[in-house]
């Protein structure tokens, strides 16, 4: 099937972000389930940046979110991208259809504070219970615009995800859609720009279905016919609670930063809340997209599984080749925050061990810890791994696999004949005798394949490292002067 081209269709969706923090990874799904209805349908996907809250909005998070959609692979140059569109900007209309819903008597003023409503119910959490409905208020400043919604009936929702939620009208109070400066608040604000950017399905998260009944008497106020909705799931935590930027790490900037690569979040994205089918969960996006059904999401809440996402990009970087795999790495080699100084990174010290690596890794962020030992002086001694490692009888072995690896053939073979030959004399199976060497030479028990590691670092280094080794056993095994008992003068 080839894709229509962008365009062809009258689907029109959109992603209508608040720029008030990080980009989240909620927000992240729903940019790539909207890209996909629009990309695989021909249609387009507007960009919205809902920045009327100018006490929470900072300029830095309307970067965030286009960054984020560069690295979500929404680019503003495809012919299915339109906007970034302001909501500030759309601030004119929103006001003109707030006051056409007045002028038609749609919408009325009102002066009533929460005290006094308070006060006529008797009940704190009330909602408004139509005082000022036919006071035939003008506006003044200081007086809200409230919507009159009708008081009988019922407003029904056609939701593709989750059927068709019908609400009482009589449940619905009369809204505000414009405080008491005159400014339209969000629900008129969001739909007045759904309006004007021709939105005809209004893809977003579950937290807004309880808006969606007033939002569409809006819509029909204002005498257009309503989008279709689909509410897309809640997002949650391995104890089933919603995705909180207090509590989990929900940033999509985070996760790249530690290595997840676009491509595999893109993925894994894609399925919180819908699966392609076939029991299949890696491929492309192309597929993702042409297989991806609005009707499919699942209403029930979607497990965000770090684990699982972790487990995905191990399998996005064994599909890389080894040289795109030793480019991915790059911004960690070369981080400022790296282990070693920029001029003891050496690159083709680094290719040589990236095949290895590359069957490794499941976050890019990894490799530092794996192959620092190459680029530092000396290895960064984990201490548990030492105390592990260096037994009884390591000193004993370290000496013996010193003099042995003085003068062998240096090369991955003939170090592990050399180790294996040296262990069985110590009475060690390889996989013990190696524990010794490895955190002598690199500073952890866990790491890269032992021997292709020698190879790669050399014998010089090796022996030096082995030698400081030694040393510190030597020492820790002679008590030193602050340990000697005091005797007595
Ligand atoms: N700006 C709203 C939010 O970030 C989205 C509203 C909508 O999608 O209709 O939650």
């Amino acid at each position: 099937m080839t894709s229509p081209a962008p365009g062809s269709s009258s689907t029109r969706v959109r992603f209508a972000p608040s720029p008030t923090g990080m980009f989240h990874v909620g927000g992240a799904r729903s940019a790539l389930f909207n890209w996909a209805v629009a990309k695989q349908q021909g249609g387009t996907f507007v960009l919205r940046i809902e920045d009327t809250d100018a006490s929470r909005n900072q300029p830095e998070w309307v970067d965030g979110i286009l960054s984020a959609m560069e690295a979500l692979g929404i680019r503003k140059d495809d012919p299915a991208f339109e906007g970034p569109y302001y909501q500030s900007e759309n601030a004119g209309i929103q006001k003109d259809a707030a006051q056409r819903l007045f002028t038609e008597g749609k919408a009325y003023y009102c002066d009533c504070t929460r005290d006094a409503l308070i006060a006529r119910t008797g009940n704190q959490q009330t909602g408004y219970d139509g005082f000022c409905r036919d006071r035939g208020l003008e506006y003044a400043e200081g007086r809200a615009l409230r919507f009159r919604t009708p008081d009988e009936g019922e407003t029904q929702v056609v939701d593709l995800i989750r059927g068709t939620p019908t609400f009482p009208n009589a449940n619905l109070e009369d809204f505000v859609i414009a405080r008491g400066n005159g400014s339209p608040v969000f629900l008129l604000a969001n739909v007045v720009d759904d309006i004007d950017e021709n939105i005809t399905l209004v893809m977003r998260a579950e937290e807004h279905l309880p808006n969606t009944p007033k939002q569409q008497l809006l819509w029909e106020a204002l005498g257009h016919t309503p989008p279709q909705w689909a509410h897309m799931p809640v997002i949650v935590n391995e104890k089933r609670q919603k995705l909180s930027k207090r509590r989990d790490k929900v940033a999509l900037e985070d996760y790249l930063a530690e290595g997840i690569l676009p491509d595999a979040m893109v993925n894994y994205l894609m399925l919180l809340g819908w699966a392609p089918g076939n029991d299949e969960e890696i491929l492309p996006f192309d597929e993702l997209v042409r297989r991806f059904r609005v009707e499919d999401i699942n209403s029930s809440s979607a497990f965000f599984d770090v684990k699982k996402l972790t487990a995905f990009n191990g399998e996005y970087i064994r599909a890389l080749s080894v040289e795109d795999f030793a480019a991915a790495c790059a911004p960690w080699l070369r981080a400022p925050a790296a282990p070693w100084a920029p001029d003891q990174f050496d690159q083709k010290v680094f290719d040589a061990v990236a095949p290895l690596a590359h069957s490794r890794v499941a976050l890019l962020s990894e490799i530092t810890n794996n192959v620092d030992f190459l680029f530092l002086d000396a290895p960064i001694i984990d201490e548990d791994s030492w105390n592990k490692a260096m037994k009884t009888g390591a000193a004993g072995l370290l000496t013996d696999v010193r003099a042995a690896l003085a003068d062998v053939a240096w090369e991955a073979e003939a170090l592990k004949d050399t180790v294996t030959t040296v262990g069985e004399a110590h009475g060690m199976k390889l996989g013990k005798a190696q524990a010794p060497v490895r955190v002598a030479v690199t500073g952890r028990r866990i790491g890269l394949p032992l021997f292709e590691s020698l190879e790669v670092l050399g014998r010089e280094r090796t022996l030096v490292r082995i030698d400081a080794a030694l040393a510190r056993l030597v020492q820790a095994a002679t008590p030193s002067d602050a340990e000697v008992p005091a005797t007595a003068e």
